[in-house]
């Protein structure tokens, strides 16, 4: 599909934010202007590009898929990559996207244009017009690969989890792995039997607690096919067992030692090496850092020809890895699980709002928007996966469907009072984020004693929801037009203000 030269709505990306986003939109409008660039082929954003051995979410796929798009097809509780990728295409078929979709179409740049209140868009396909932008371009899509002085000789093979070299084959190589975050804990245990040997460099040691994995059975899909109020009760109740962890995390983390002692059991239980068990074992409170679902990561760190190396990574050579403490490591492959940038998304630097800076610029290190969506200075433009609206406990779905509510309820505000764009006031921004604040003061993403990519360059933590994801909910329920700076739809508008008094534009 081209791209068109003008619409009314663009949707840049599309993973699960994007398809939200768009669905939500035409299930509101079925005859909405509105068209999605995707970079890549195809959809699927970062579970198409996550293909690692091994990859799998972690949060149970019931309550990690989109409440509108129920599938009775997952085969385990925990749902693999390639069955998550061919829901997200199966959603696009099921509900008719493909046609709003142009894919091989990326952002260059995006400029508000005050003058005409529209979005001048640049992308590797030309040019286009958008009255409202919606970045759906995902916290976690690009990958951080850190500066290890030496890197550039390294003879052997180099790659990040997130963009997997299948073509090389791990057979009997010696592998160094940098990182043990969520994905190393799923792809070392399947990359182990195969290398001759494997040596872990963890920089933090994190809380690992069992995931509670099962298949689903053939009576059980047949079950939610045929009653689909069942698969609704189920998502319920995983639902609210996942919120109950706000209970622990946020509101009282004087709880949190009993979460410890049974972390320290599920390590005592599963390594039985006390050096290698002492180097396993944090120093934080247990969801400082992401709490890690595994049977048989803390198991393969304990066998013999896996190495732990906890010194950290000085340099590379062009056989081997230098750890800190002068030891080389001669290794074939070097897999880097150092994560992405979440607190710097690449997006922020090719959008420019009405004052001409971009929002990297705006956000100096530190992201922050109004109820995680809207930004000050950046009319009709939406973030989907903004600010604040990652999760520690739930689902991201959960946030970005709620996300999409909020949009969608702003467009027909527009639409219902003839408005051409909105912006959101700094005073309800700031406002917001004083709230968002204080709310996470003293818990466990703040407190908990450790250092984790939730808080920004400035020591802000900009990424995490600070409490129960129902109050996301409601508060993105209705758009709160009262915040907003209103241009109406006169020629060469006049604006009204946030009490929606005519002001001079
Ligand atoms: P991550 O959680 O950010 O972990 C990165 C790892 O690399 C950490 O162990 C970190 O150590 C280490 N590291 C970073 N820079 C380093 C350096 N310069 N030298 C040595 N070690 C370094 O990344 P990830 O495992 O890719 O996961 C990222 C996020 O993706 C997760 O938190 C989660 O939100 C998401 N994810 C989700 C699922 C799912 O199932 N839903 C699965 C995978 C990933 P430190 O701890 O010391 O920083």
């Amino acid at each position: 599909m081209k791209l068109q030269e003008r619409v009314d709505v663009l949707v840049v990306g599309a993973g699960f934010a994007g398809l939200a986003a768009v669905a939500k939109i035409l299930a509101d409008d079925p005859r909405a202007d509105v068209v999605v660039i995707e970079r890549a082929s195809d959809v699927g954003g970062t579970w198409r590009d996550n293909t690692y051995p091994g990859c799998a979410c972690d949060v149970p796929t019931s309550l990690y898929s989109f409440s509108f798009a129920p599938s009775p097809e997952w085969s385990h509780t925990f749902a693999r990559q390639p069955e998550l990728f061919a829901y997200l295409r199966s959603v696009v078929e099921r509900l008719h996207l493909k046609d709003r979709i142009v894919t091989n179409c990326e952002l260059q740049s995006a400029i508000w244009d005050e003058s005409t209140k529209r979005w001048t868009v640049q992308t590797t396909n030309g040019a286009t017009s958008a009255r409202v932008l919606i970045a759906a371009t995902g916290a976690l899509s690009t990958p951080k690969i850190p500066d290890v002085p030496g890197i550039d000789t390294f003879e052997g093979t180099v790659f990040h989890s997130a963009t997997w070299d299948h073509e090389h084959d791990l057979t009997d190589e010696r592998v160094a792995v940098i990182g043990t975050g969520a994905s190393a804990v799923q792809f070392v245990p399947e990359i182990v039997d195969r290398a001759q040997r494997l040596t872990v460099f963890q920089r933090t040691p994190a809380w690992v607690i069992p995931r509670l994995d099962r298949t689903i059975g053939r009576l059980e899909r047949a079950l939610y096919e045929r009653i689909p109020a069942t698969h609704r009760a189920v998502r319920a109740v995983i639902y609210g067992y996942r919120e109950a962890y706000v209970t622990v995390l946020a509101d009282n983390p004087w709880m949190l030692p009993a979460v410890k002692a049974f972390a320290k059991l599920n390590l005592r239980r599963q390594v039985k090496n006390p050096a290698t068990r002492a180097a396993l074992t944090p120093d934080y409170a247990p969801g400082c850092k992401r709490l890690l679902l595994s049977n048989d990561w803390l198991p393969t760190l304990d066998r013999p020809d896996v190495d732990l190396v906890t010194s950290g990574l000085a340099s590379v050579t062009e056989n081997g890895v230098v750890d800190a403490s002068g030891r080389h490591h001669q290794v074939d492959t070097i897999i880097f699980a150092t994560g992405f940038t979440p607190t710097e998304p690449p997006v922020s630097h090719l959008l420019r709002g009405n004052d001409g800076r971009t929002l990297a610029q705006h956000w100096g290190g530190s992201p922050q928007a109004h109820r995680g969506t809207t930004v000050a200075g950046f009319p009709n433009l939406f973030l989907m996966y903004g600010p604040n609206t990652n999760l520690g406990h739930s689902s991201i779905v959960y946030m970005l469907e709620s996300q999409a509510n909020y949009l969608v309820s702003a467009l027909n505000a527009m639409k219902r009072r003839g408005i051409a764009a909105v912006e959101v006031v700094e005073s309800a921004q700031r406002q917001h984020n004083s709230w968002v604040d204080a709310e996470l003061e003293g818990t466990v993403w703040n407190a908990g004693g450790c250092s984790s990519w939730y808080l920004d360059a400035n020591g802000r933590n900009s990424t995490m929801w600070p409490t129960y994801t129902f109050r996301f909910r409601s508060m993105t329920r209705e758009f709160d037009l009262a915040n907003y700076r209103i241009v109406s739809d006169a020629p060469d508008s006049d604006t009204l203000d946030s009490d929606n008094e005519v002001v001079s534009a």
